[in-house]
Order: C-alpha cells, then sequence, then structure tokens
C-alpha cells in the first residue's frame, strides 16, 4: 500500500488529502467517532458527546432491530432485479398508509436528493411545463435540478446569482425577522407569492411545479406562517401546477404532533419527498405521488434505480416503520420536545443573546441575537457556543443563512434526562461567556 496509508501521517491528514475540499467537516480537530448508542456517540478515547444533530438516525445509533433485519436480509438476498419482493410490497403499503388517500403511488429511490429530482421531473412531466416555484433560504439536495431549486446562501453563497432560468425563488417566510413580521405575516407572504406566481403567468412562463418545505429546516425549523402554504397550493393549482412537500426533514414524526410537516397547515400535497430517517442510516427515499402523475412520467420513459427499493433496503424501511410506531417515537418527539421547548424558553428570559426559539417536536431552532430591536444575527458567537459546548461533550452546530440559529434534531429516541442535560450546558455555556 502507498505509504500514506502506512506511514505516520494522522488518519485526519490522511483523510483531508484525499477528500474533496468541498466537503467541509465540523471542526478544525473533529473528535474521531468509533460508536454510536441512542443519541450518545462514543469517540476512540471513550470520550461520550450528546448527538443533538442527527436526524438521520431517527431510531439512534446502533439499533439492534434495523442491523439485526438487515443481517437477516443481507443472507437471504439483496437485489432489485426487477422481481416481486415481499418487503419491496410490505414497505409500499406501509408508506401509503401514513399519507391522505389521495396519494396512491410510491417510488423508492436512495436518498433525499434523489426523491427532490425524481419528484422534479415528475412535476414536470405531468404539468408540461419547466419552470418551478421555490423559496429563499432553502435547501433541497446537491443534484442537478434539487441544487436549482436550492436558494441557501449557507450552502452556496451565489446561490441568488446562479440559478437557472426555470427557477423562481419566493421571498423566504419568516415571521421573527423577514420581510413581513408578526400577525398577519403569513396572509402578506401569501399575497406577495401569489402575484409572483401571476407575474410568471402573465409573462408567458407559468410554473408547473411548486417545491417547498412545510417548515424551513435549512433555516433551523422556521415555522411557516399559518395562512400561507394554503394559499400558495391553492393559486398553484388554479394555474394547473402541482404542490411537492419536501418532508426530508420534517416528516417521519420528528415533529411530534404531526408524522409530516404539510399536517400542521392542513394540505395535501401533490408529491411528498421524503428519505433521512427512513433508513435509519442506510440509503433509502421515496416519492409518493397520485397515480395519474407517476404516469405522466413513464410516457416519456421508465424509471429504475438499482439500489432504490432493493430488498435490503425495503426491508430495513418496514423495521424503521416497526421500531418508530413500537416504541412510540413520535409521541417521544412530541413529549420530550416540549421540555426543549420549555427551556429554551427560559434561556430566552435570562440571555439577551437568545433571541427567538423555532421549530416543534424534535427539530428546534434556537436564534441568537446581538440586538433584539435590531435583531442583527450572532453568527460569530453561534460558532463559539457550538465549539464550546463540544468542548463540554454536545454536538450541536449552526444552521441558516446567517448561521447564528442551533440547530437541535437529535434521534427521536432522545431522552428528557439528555434534554435536561443539554440545557444545563447550554444555560452554563452562555452564563460563562455571555
Ligand atoms: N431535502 C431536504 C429538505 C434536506 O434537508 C436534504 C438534506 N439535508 C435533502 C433534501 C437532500 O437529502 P440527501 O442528503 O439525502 O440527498
Amino acid at each position: 500500500p502507498p505509504s500514506s496509508i502506512t506511514g505516520t501521517d494522522s488518519l485526519l491528514e490522511r483523510r483531508n488529502r484525499s477528500f474533496a475540499a468541498l466537503q467541509a467537516h465540523y471542526y478544525d480537530a473533529p473528535p474521531r467517532i468509533e460508536r454510536g448508542w441512542k443519541e450518545h456517540l462514543i469517540d476512540t478515547s471513550g470520550r461520550h458527546y450528546l448527538d443533538m444533530v442527527n436526524n438521520v438516525t431517527a431510531l439512534g445509533h446502533g439499533h439492534p432491530a434495523v442491523a439485526e433485519a438487515a443481517a437477516k436480509q443481507w443472507r437471504l438476498l439483496n437485489t432489485n432485479s426487477r422481481f416481486h419482493y415481499q418487503a419491496v410490497a410490505e414497505l409500499s403499503e406501509r408508506l401509503l398508509a401514513q399519507v391522505p388517500d389521495s396519494l396512491d403511488t410510491v417510488l423508492l429511490v436512495n436518498s433525499g436528493s434523489e426523491a427532490v429530482e425524481l419528484a422534479l421531473r415528475l412535476g414536470k412531466a405531468f404539468t408540461g411545463r419547466e419552470d418551478v416555484l421555490c423559496v429563499q433560504e432553502s435547501y433541497h439536495g446537491w443534484s442537478l435540478g434539487a441544487d436549482a431549486v436550492s436558494t441557501s446562501v449557507s450552502d452556496n453563497p451565489r446561490a441568488a446569482q446562479t440559478r437557472p432560468g426555470w427557477v423562481h425563488a419566493a421571498d423566504a417566510p419568516n415571521a421573527y425577522r423577514g420581510t413581513h413580521r408578526g400577525e398577519g405575516a403569513g396572509a402578506a407572504y401569501a399575497r406577495d407569492a401569489v402575484a409572483l406566481l401571476q407575474e410568471l403567468h402573465d409573462a408567458g412562463t407559468p410554473v408547473g411545479t411548486y417545491i417547498a418545505e412545510p417548515r424551513n429546516g435549512n433555516a433551523g425549523s422556521i415555522g411557516t406562517p399559518p395562512g400561507y402554504l394554503d394559499t400558495v397550493y391553492a393559486a398553484v393549482r388554479a394555474q394547473g401546477g402541482v404542490c411537492i412537500s419536501d418532508e426530508v426533514q420534517m416528516g417521519y414524526g420528528r415533529l411530534g404532533r404531526y408524522f409530516w410537516g404539510f399536517e400542521e397547515h392542513g394540505v395535501v400535497p401533490d408529491i411528498i419527498t421524503m428519505a433521512k430517517a427512513m433508513g435509519n442510516g442506510h440509503p433509502l427515499g421515496a416519492v409518493i405521488t397520485r397515480r395519474e402523475i407517476a404516469e405522466a412520467l413513464s410516457s416519456q420513459g421508465s424509471f429504475f434505480s438499482s439500489g432504490g427499493g432493493s430488498t435490503l433496503s425495503s426491508r430495513i424501511g418496514v423495521t424503521v416503520l416497526d421500531v418508530i410506531s413500537k416504541e412510540q417515537l413520535q409521541e417521544n418527539a412530541g413529549a420530550v420536545g416540549q421540555v426543549l421547548a420549555e427551556g429554551f424558553h427560559s434561556l430566552m428570559d435570562q440571555h439577551a443573546l437568545v433571541g427567538a426559539v423555532h421549530g416543534m417536536g424534535l427539530y428546534q431552532g434556537v436564534e441568537f441575537v446581538r440586538s433584539r430591536e435590531t435583531l442583527e444575527p450572532a453568527g460569530e458567537e453561534t460558532l463559539a457556543v457550538c465549539d464550546r459546548m463540544r468542548e463540554l461533550g454536545v454536538i450541536v452546530l449552526p444552521t441558516g443563512d446567517r448561521q447564528n440559529i442551533l440547530k437541535v434534531k437529535p434521534p427521536l429516541c432522545f431522552t428528557a434526562e439528555s434534554a435536561r442535560f443539554f440545557l444545563e450546558t447550554l444555560d452554563q455555556v452562555l452564563t460563562d461567556r455571555w
């Protein structure tokens, strides 16, 4: 083997040499994590960390039910070669049981980016229109189409200047710091979005597909204000368009009160995209839609993914749904989310740096500001909080276009005890430094 992998270089140096620089990692000296258990991570020296950011490993790290189901299925069969497999049928049925009746067709893929990519293709095939309306400050994936509708400047500082011509972005409906604030913000943002839809229609480029998260995950679980999503969905449909709800981050029980984020708004999307939690870390994603929409794509060719919907992925997908229900993880997300929300609000009373608390269930965002009047984002402070939290054994990260929001999205098995440890550590860091 080359000297670089036998020699004295540290593992981190070796990794950095062979890894593209654009795959950023979190810290200059990241801990080398060797194993995980529930919401805990353990490094090579045996040190424990609380994992506050892992919404992929939704059931928790190292879940034995997933490991056993995967091992058993691997020994039996793992393929996806157009035969008929029990696990695929089971997963598709189980997914359909989770969505409103009008959605009756499942397409299985390997990731969130693939789900979004396929959803955009479906929208285009069904409406015959290329133009897409998305929302500012959003992230939907890395592939060509998913990246085109991703507008967040934290991922791409030149996002606004580099969108292709078929992508149009509505203002981010942020009722805390955006164009419209407070009560009535939802209706005001909706009016702006409807006006934009009309403008595009009149210009001869009517929108075929609207894509949005039900709350902005990338921005730190910022809620879409009431009166917005239902109005925009109605306006898109009135012009013959379809609506995608990207549930890659918000769906699968994380919000506690709702299994899907769109339920919070009383809307039913035409297409739902999902991934992350579905496989508990195993690559698995899906698109759920109506048959007529899926069939529009068949007229343009077939859809096949070598790994998506394999017997292994499907068996893992079924197991994950079993565990969510057996361990009542959605209910847990609601209950422990409440402990976190109350704790964050009391931190807001004590520390001027905490400007707002966003989110629900086990996706919350703690927004740091330098002034509650000007709302000047406290980006450097947020990073410093994260660094100090890591020193104290908690992995938590900044998010959003201003990088001033702590994203709090631990595995769904997160306990009230861990929530209290997190809140106490955050309180200590804020008291010591600010
Ligand atoms: N949509 C949303 C809302 C996401 O948050 C992400 C990933 N952060 C994606 C799509 C892309 O998912 P993946 O990383 O699995 O490709």
